[in-house]
Order: C-alpha cells, then sequence, then structure tokens
C-alpha cells in the first residue's frame, strides 16, 4: 500500500499547499480520503479521478470537501468531451462510489444545482451522474476491490469518521479531524502509518477537537501504531511544524513524519523476527 499527501494544510490552502486529501494506492486500485480545496489540482496531476475506486469524506468541514464538486465535474467532462470534440450529452461516466458522513447528500445536491449550465445539464447534477453517493454509519465496512475500510467515529466538532485501510497486509488509519478520545485506538491499533491531524500547539478540551503533537505522538503509542505521520497543519512555518513533531517524539519511540504536499510512503510490513542458532 502507498500513501500520497495531496494536501496537508487546516483550513484553507496556504503557502502553496492544499488542504486536506490523502491519495491512497493498494489491492489494485486507489482511495482518496478526503477532498479539501487544492486537492483536485494535485489529483490531476496524478492521473485525475478517473482511476479512483472510491472517495471517502471524514467529515463535512469545507477544508475536506470543497474540491468535491470539482472531483465530480472533472469526471463528468471527461466522459462528455473525451477524446477531445464536441459534447455528447448523452455519456455518463461509470459512477465513482461516494461515501459520506450520514445525513450529508441532501446538502451537497443542493450545492451542485447552484451552478446551472443550460446546455449541459449533467453538470448541475454531477452527485448525482458522476459520483454513486453512498452514506456510512460509524462502525461500517466498505470494500474497495482489494481494500478494506473500516469508518472509526471520533470527536470532532462535525461529526468525523477517521478510516482504517487495510490491503491484507498493511494497515494505514487516519484521523480526519479529530480531539483526544478513546476511539482512536481502535483505529490506529498496530497500523504500520498513522496519519494523524496536528493542528494545535497544546491539548485541546473544548467542543472543536483537535490534536496537539503531543496527543498525536500518545495516540500513536497506545495503539502500538509502526510509524506516525503529522499532518492537517496551521502553520506553513517548517519551525512551526517542527517543534510539533518533536512534541511527538517526546512521548512515542517510532518515527515521526511531517506531511508536505507530494509526501509519500510505500507501507510494508514488518519483516518477521530472523532465528538463528
Ligand atoms: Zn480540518
Ligand atoms: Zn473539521
Amino acid at each position: 500500500m502507498e500513501l500520497t499527501v495531496l494536501g496537508c494544510c487546516s483550513g484553507m490552502p496556504a503557502g502553496g499547499e492544499a488542504s486536506s486529501g490523502y491519495l491512497v494506492r493498494g489491492g489494485g486500485t486507489a482511495v482518496l480520503l478526503d477532498c479539501g480545496p487544492g486537492v483536485a489540482t494535485a489529483l490531476g496531476a496524478r492521473g485525475g479521478p478517473a482511476g479512483l475506486g472510491a472517495v471517502v469524506i471524514s467529515h463535512l468541514h469545507l477544508d475536506h470537501c470543497y474540491d468535491l464538486l470539482p472531483v465530480g465535474k472533472t469526471l463528468l467532462t471527461m466522459a462528455l468531451h473525451y477524446p477531445g470534440g464536441p459534447p455528447r450529452p448523452e455519456c455518463a461516466p461509470d459512477p465513482l462510489p461516494l461515501y459520506l458522513p450520514r445525513g450529508t447528500a441532501d446538502l451537497l445536491r443542493r450545492w451542485q444545482a447552484l451552478f446551472p449550465v443550460p446546455t449541459l445539464p449533467q453538470l448541475d447534477r454531477a452527485f448525482d451522474v458522476a459520483f454513486d453517493v453512498r452514506e456510512y454509519r460509524p462502525g461500517d465496512t466498505v470494500d474497495v476491490a482489494g481494500l478494506e475500510l473500516e469508518l472509526h467515529e471520533l470527536r470532532h466538532g462535525a461529526p468525523n469518521c477517521g478510516t482504517r485501510v487495510t490491503d491484507g497486509t498493511t494497515t494505514l488509519a487516519y484521523t480526519g479531524d479529530t480531539g483526544t478520545t478513546p476511539a482512536l485506538d481502535d483505529l490506529a491499533r498496530g497500523a504500520d502509518l498513522l496519519v494523524a491531524e496536528c493542528s494545535l500547539e497544546a491539548t485541546d478540551t473544548g467542543p472543536q477537537g483537535h490534536l496537539s503533537g503531543g496527543d498525536a505522538g500518545l495516540a500513536a503509542a497506545s495503539a502500538g501504531a509502526r510509524e506516525l505521520l503529522l499532518t492537517h497543519w496551521t502553520s506553513d512555518d517548517p519551525a512551526w511544524r517542527a517543534a510539533r513533531c518533536a512534541d511527538a517524539r517526546a512521548v512515542y519511540d517510532g518515527p515521526v513524519h511531517v506531511a508536505r504536499d507530494g509526501w509519500t510512503d510505500r507501507l510494508e510490513a514488518p519483516r518477521p523476527a530472523v532465528v538463528t542458532g
């Protein structure tokens, strides 16, 4: 399994980096975890959405879903115009499975209708035509070709599920946005890589729900995750990011990585111990 960071910013894009988006390849398919502002551009530079097996949205904050509409319209325009030439209104793409938190699909359908194109009405129905919209519930398990995805409810100002992805050999856990919660243990238990949001300098006890570097390190240690990737940055200052990593390293013995756009990691299962004698 391979992870590529498409966007590592909290809130809006900054410093040339996009908001939340993580491309996971494995099992002969690819899954996009979150689709914040700037992610459609980053995805386009890596083959575009046509190669995806599914998109999973952790929660309906803009920095995690704003580029869904451009991705949907990209799929539609590819079908309508490919391989170039006049529009073919009868054409539609194979719908891409889009997993959304329960109760959010209607909001996105209202959003798509705000941008009418009278000559190509399909473009006003991107979520209905380009996507196969499926609302998930916390605890659901989803199969996408050779990948299995588990949705784990965490603690955030909007209903948010982290995603645990396994290809049968390696496991990646992604938090979306969350405050400290025991549920992080189930999300990340024994994971080869925990991709943890790291928005804050200090532990947040309020209702918004975000992690500090120390919180993320403690979560990785408690869950027995093998490596930790900190992301969802609220500052593009390298020194600030390095300080958050130092906070995590103070409480967690495994490797701690600093997410940046384009950061890629190929996950490998731990090698069995060599028995000699
Ligand atoms: Zn966020
Ligand atoms: Zn959020």
